[in-house]
């Protein structure tokens, strides 16, 4: 019975731990895209001089797929004159991040010259208003006054580099080979004692202070090649009477010399690729 009671419990805790795990989760990512995918309203340079309201709109289309149409600006300007000031304008629908420059004629010519404009605040709308969505900023009267005045890109401008589209990052894949190129040929011969070439060179030479023996030649009966050979050329260096090394193989000559096993167990001891092979002849 008691078992039962606190196996409820800890599930009861468990699902209200998750709840709130989930809810937190949650806030966290409103959080977030507040913070980092906010609307971006910018005051731009007006070809309408006093008249004119220039200004830009970045959103995120992925999130509000809804298209932009109408701006709204409020002046609250409690201690100057006039105490307040609304100007809202419609302009072609956009879908997408925009540009706009709007002749307001004399009312913006009044908001710009209201007394008190510099401590007033002045809020800034875009909406969608088929989709009753609205974005908005707000500024103290200076700050929108300097805005104003140092603003140098226009819309006509921003509405170019807007309409150019983006290039996508290319990623090019070397064209790289991981298999090294075959060794260039060349009519150089290894020095090894059981060249004839270098007969001289070894002749008396010792390890140890003691004599190499010499071994005992022996004939071979077959010699061949399995698949894997890299051309690396080290075998037809060794006894080329026996090997020739073409671009992608191999090969035992034709009617190749077989009385000298100690050069050709020479040649398949060197070859990298352990793919020569030969049989002793009995
Ligand atoms: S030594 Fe071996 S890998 Fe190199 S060319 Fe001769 S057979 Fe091929």
């Amino acid at each position: 019975m008691n078992t039962t009671f606190i196996a409820m419990a800890v599930a009861i805790l468990m699902g209200i731990g998750l709840l709130v795990g989930i809810g937190a989760l949650s806030l966290l990512s409103g959080a977030l895209n507040f913070l980092f995918v906010k609307p971006k309203i910018e005051i731009l340079k007006s070809k309408f001089g006093d008249n004119g309201f220039a200004f830009s709109f970045k959103w995120d289309q992925s999130a509000e797929p809804v298209r932009f149409d109408r701006v709204r600006l409020h002046l609250f300007n409690p201690f100057g004159s006039p105490a307040q000031l609304d100007i809202t304008r419609e302009f072609d629908a956009s879908g997408n991040d925009f540009a706009r420059d709007l002749d307001l004629g004399i009312a913006m010519k009044e908001l710009l010259s209201a007394k008190g404009l510099e401590s007033a605040t002045l809020e800034i709308e875009v909406a969608a208003s088929r989709d009753s969505v609205t974005h908005q900023t707000s500024m103290k009267g200076s700050t929108f006054i300097e805005k104003v005045k140092s603003a140098t890109s226009s819309a006509e401008e921003l509405n170019e580099i807007l309409a150019t589209p983006k290039m996508k990052a290319r990623f090019e894949i070397p064209d790289r080979s991981f298999i090294s190129p075959p060794l260039p040929k060349t009519a150089k011969q290894l020095k090894m004692a059981t060249n004839p070439m270098f007969a001289g060179d070894f002749a008396g030479a010792v390890a140890g202070g003691v004599a190499a023996p010499v071994a005992d030649n022996y004939a071979v009966s077959k010699v061949w090649i399995e698949p894997g050979c890299i051309v690396c050329d080290a075998c037809e260096g060794i006894f080329p009477e026996v090997f020739e090394v073409t671009d992608s193989t191999c090969l035992i000559r034709p009617g190749a010399p077989l009385d000298n096993g100690l050069r050709i167990q020479e040649a398949a001891e060197a070859c990298p690729v352990e793919v020569i092979k030969f049989t002793k002849a009995s």
